[in-house]
């Protein structure tokens, strides 16, 4: 062969290589978009784990039936998966919660104890409800204290408006508005004037009430929407500590405050089941070239349990589950592991996700990326760089194999800055392992769903979470498939505007292994 015939050849198989390769990729992705639009099972995911199983309250039996019910579906789509225990956690079981006005009238009350409330223990107690006083300080506080003997005690302040901002902008005069606005921030100032002159503070207050007799604790948590409360933990270790909706609370109050007073009657009941394992739910699809590299899809598994934890976050969840099954199904033999975190507890702190990172160098060093989802059923629209110096090459590179319009609206920003928190991403980020959130358009998260008691299967929009699969799926069979290992190098951070500190890349922090066992 001449010289110039072999440059040819060379030439010729180099594009026949570059075009075999985008044809595989094409039709790669083409199944995968065609299988979740047309054998979709994240309706039955829902189904199973919001309606079926429920919240998922770290130490809770739920979150343990939760981490079972995954192990068993994996098994199903034939994906190797297993619990790994990190940790311990408080054991308590949501009983049923039962408030009923009894006086001046009737009317059952909409409310639920906290998480970890203490049990009524089958029993209910009814009592007169009174408001918290503005007292002039601790030692008129500490006079006082003992009249809230067999009484309930309402520590919440009341809000001005039941319509969230939202609808009062919409209809109401620019003067009332400001004039609303204006009234509820200096009631809410007040009212933590209130609460600091008693010398305790929001943890420590409803101790002291029950240890003065206060037969159980009533807040008010309000999310800013039409229906919505906060839905936490108690405080309280011997009485109940509920959370009153809006509409009732604000009733009590101002019966409370002007007459005739009012009286209700509460049963919560709870199980305490002591010491409990803490867990995350492991899967993997092994890699047949570069096994020890590694693509993780991660989403946290367990919930607040005011509602479901539909949207905080079973849609995360049920998107990495089902990212897995159509991967297993069209890409069952991935050139790098790809492996999925389900973390529990999350919620009080990345816990599982830190336990993971900690106990797997191995693996952290070896991530060739990291797609977390946690903010709400909404499509993907934004996703930053994290700080990392060339993600705009391979993230870039791998949504560009998205169809369009599965990503209209999506925007991205690099480097980004590295997130220091919110979800597990954060944890990974910490470690300098590129992982990325898969950031969400926020069909109102924050005020409606998030930690919410309306936190429920109805609010997910199937459409957006399909989408969502998908583009998790796609970006997980590029970084797969990559023949590049991707960069780690992380940007030099921007200056702090305000300390006028160099910005510092977060440093990875240790779970919290033995929780609510104090
Ligand atoms: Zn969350």
């Amino acid at each position: 062969m001449t010289k110039f015939r072999t440059t040819a050849v060379i030439f010729f198989l180099f594009f026949a290589n570059i075009s075999f390769a985008q044809q595989k990729d094409q039709a790669i992705i083409n199944a995968i978009v065609h299988e979740e639009m047309s054998n979709s099972q994240l309706e039955n995911l829902a189904h199973e784990l919001m309606d079926g199983i429920g919240p998922r309250l770290i130490g809770s039996p739920k979150m343990l039936q939760a981490h079972d019910w995954a192990i068993a579906k994996y098994k199903s789509w034939n994906i190797d998966a297993h619990n790994e225990k990190w940790g311990e956690w408080r054991g308590w079981e949501r009983g049923i919660t039962h408030i009923d006005m009894v006086a001046p009238w009737t009317k059952s009350l909409e409310g639920t104890q906290l998480a970890w409330s203490p049990s009524t223990k089958g029993k209910t107690f009814t009592g007169e409800v009174i408001i918290l006083p503005d007292l002039a300080d601790s030692v008129a506080f500490q006079k006082w204290l003992p009249s809230v003997q067999g009484k309930f005690v309402m520590i919440s302040m009341n809000q001005p408006t039941g319509r969230p901002d939202y609808n009062w902008e919409e209809f109401g005069t620019k003067e009332s508005v400001q004039k609303m606005k204006g009234l509820r921030d200096k009631q809410t100032a007040d009212w933590q004037k209130r609460i600091s002159k008693t010398g305790y503070n929001t943890r420590t207050l409803p101790l002291a009430l029950e240890n003065a007799g206060a037969v159980g604790v009533v807040g008010n948590l309000w999310s800013k929407g039409f229906g919505v409360d906060k839905i936490f933990g108690a405080y309280t270790k011997k009485v109940p500590t509920i959370d009153v909706a809006l509409e009732d609370y604000g009733l009590l109050y101002r019966l409370a405050e002007s007459g005739p007073a009012p009286k209700i009657s509460v049963r919560a009941d709870s199980k305490e089941t002591g010491v409990q394992p803490t867990f995350n739910t492991i899967a993997e699809i092994k890699g047949t070239e570069k096994p020890n590299e590694y693509v993780i899809l991660s989403a946290h598994f367990d919930s607040w349990d005011g509602g479901t934890g539909a949207t905080d976050n079973g849609t995360g969840t049920i998107t990495m589950m089902e990212a897995m099954r159509i991967l297993k199904k069209i890409y069952p033999n991935p050139k790098r592991t790809i492996l999925v975190g389900h973390w529990s507890s999350e919620e009080q702190g990345l816990n599982g996700s830190r336990a993971f990172v900690e106990d797997h160098p191995e693996i952290v060093k070896n991530v060739q990326a990291v797609f977390n989802q946690d903010n709400g059923t909404g499509r993907v629209v934004n996703i930053s760089g994290q700080g990392f110096l060339n993600s705009y090459d391979y993230i870039g590179r791998w949504l560009s194999a998205v169809p369009d319009s599965l990503k209209s609206g999506l925007e991205t920003s690099f480097p980004g800055y590295p997130g220091n928190g919110g979800s597990d991403f954060a944890s990974f980020v910490a470690a300098g392992a590129p992982a990325f959130s898969l950031s969400s358009n926020s069909w109102q998260y924050g005020i409606y769903t998030w930690h919410t008691n309306r936190d429920t299967y109805d609010k997910i929009v199937f459409d957006d979470v399909k989408t969502n699969a998908i583009i998790t799926a796609i970006m997980a069979y590029m970084a797969s498939e990559d023949p590049a290992t991707t960069s780690r190098e992380k940007s030099i951070l921007p200056f702090n505007k305000r300390t006028g500190e160099q910005g510092k890349w977060p440093e990875p922090k240790s779970p919290i292994r033995r929780g609510g066992l104090d």
